[in-house]
């Protein structure tokens, strides 16, 4: 990282937030006849919610059809695949099975599927209680939805490419560096930028991107927006988990996944797999006021329960509490699912500013994508 001294102060583009969202758009944007600085808060890049994932590539088959989370969905699973076949970033191609436990639960498993073929959802098929006992002999159930296209990534692996791509076409990720200030000033961003050693320092930006994960909303209102009445007031929904050991990763081979229930704010505690074969269940929903990584160990049962259900072989003993990340939603408690905020704000008055808002699950899967269609508001603006 140069000196601050060092750094040019203007910049034609400046992005808020090295998490795989900022990285991947940084990656996209950053070419040799540009200045592109990445301004992150902590000591490194993606410490937040880009590292307090499931980590797995989604499929797009939950989303409303039409909505920015089923196409940046589905278009960003095809993108990983491909970057990861290309640059050697490590994933598997695992498929996943959501799996009904009761015969009422059949009919939101057949709406699902019309749902995720609708979003272009690759290769769904629906399975009788045999056929997924073939696939999965230890899973408990009546029927199945096959999802081949979900998988699991490497995503530290993947940050580290943004981010090198990033430097290669000249962008500067600049972290320790937290943005405490924006003001409009003919046509351009005065960014105002608390340094980790307690000193400050500003500078003009042309084009200025919101990619502040949990604090998105924050810095929204830094620049001016009411963030209330635009709908851009985030609730933080805390997701735990439990690992489960005593070689029970041995007993599925897939992503194991309850059918969710209607308004959830999450997609049921489900059985996820890392690359190196460890298993976890989670993420719960918890509405919290707070960001706070703990995990509290009275939550076991409610896991077990969930478990169960679906995987028998699981034993109480074989959980133990793991991690937790922290989801930025736009939708409340018990309110209709929010999409995306992926905005140019020239309407508010802020041309050259855009607003990434509610980047919460699948924000990993879509992350190319979203680099993209992010590249092509940039390119009109920059014209
Ligand atoms: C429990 C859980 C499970 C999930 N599972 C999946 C999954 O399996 N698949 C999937 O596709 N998605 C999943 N997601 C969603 C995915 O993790 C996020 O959508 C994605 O990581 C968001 O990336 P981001 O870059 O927008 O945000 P972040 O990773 O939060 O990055 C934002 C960055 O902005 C920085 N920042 C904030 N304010 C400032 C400031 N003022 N100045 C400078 N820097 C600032 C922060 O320090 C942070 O590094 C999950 C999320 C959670 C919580």
């Amino acid at each position: 990282m140069k000196n601050i001294s060092e750094m040019k102060f203007k910049s034609d583009i400046t992005i808020i937030g090295a998490g795989v969202v900022g990285l991947a758009i940084a990656a996209q944007l950053a070419h040799r006849d540009r200045v592109v600085y990445v301004l992150e808060k902590n000591e490194r890049f993606g410490q937040e919610t880009s590292s307090r994932h499931s980590g797995v590539i989604h499929s797009g088959i939950y989303y409303p059809h039409n909505s920015l989370k089923a196409k940046l969905c589905v278009e960003g699973n095809r993108l990983l695949y491909e970057l990861c076949e290309k640059q050697g970033i490590g994933y598997k191609k695992l498929g996943k099975l959501i799996v009904a436990t009761s015969d009422g639960e059949t009919g939101h498993l057949h709406e699902l599927m019309g749902k995720g073929q609708r979003n272009g959802a690759e290769g769904l098929s629906m399975l009788s209680k045999r056929e997924m006992r073939r696939l999965e002999l230890n899973v408990e159930g009546v029927a199945a939805l096959l999802s081949p296209s979900t998988g699991i990534i490497d995503s530290p692996a993947l940050m580290g490419y943004f981010a090198a791509r990033a430097k290669e076409g000249g962008a500067e990720i600049a972290c320790r560096r937290e943005v405490a200030g924006i003001e409009k000033v003919s046509g351009e961003y005065r960014v105002t930028v608390r340094e980790a050693d307690g000193g400050s320092f500003s500078f003009l930006t042309r084009v200025l991107i919101n990619c502040a994960g949990l604090h998105c909303d924050r810095i929204a209102a830094l620049a001016g927006i009411d963030t209330a009445g635009a709908g851009y007031k985030l609730h933080y929904c805390k997701g735990e988990y439990f690992s489960v050991g005593n070689g029970k990763n041995k007993l599925v081979k897939r992503l194991i996944y309850p059918v969710p229930l209607p308004k959830d704010a999450g997609l049921g505690v489900h059985i996820t797999l890392d690359l190196e074969g460890r298993m976890r269940l989670g993420p719960s929903v918890e509405y919290v006021d707070s960001i706070d990584y703990s995990v509290d160990a009275w939550h076991k049962q409610a896991f077990y329960d969930a478990a169960r259900k679906m995987l028998p072989f699981i034993e109480y003993e074989d959980l133990e509490p793991e991690s937790a990340g922290v989801r930025p939603k736009l939708q409340g408690p018990g309110e209709d699912v929010r999409d995306f905020v992926i905005r140019d704000e020239s309407d508010k008055g802020l041309p050259g500013f855009i607003d990434l808002i509610g980047i919460e699950s699948p924000g990993l899967t879509s992350s190319p994508a979203i680099a993209r269609y992010v590249t092509d508001m940039v390119d009109k603006m920059l014209m």
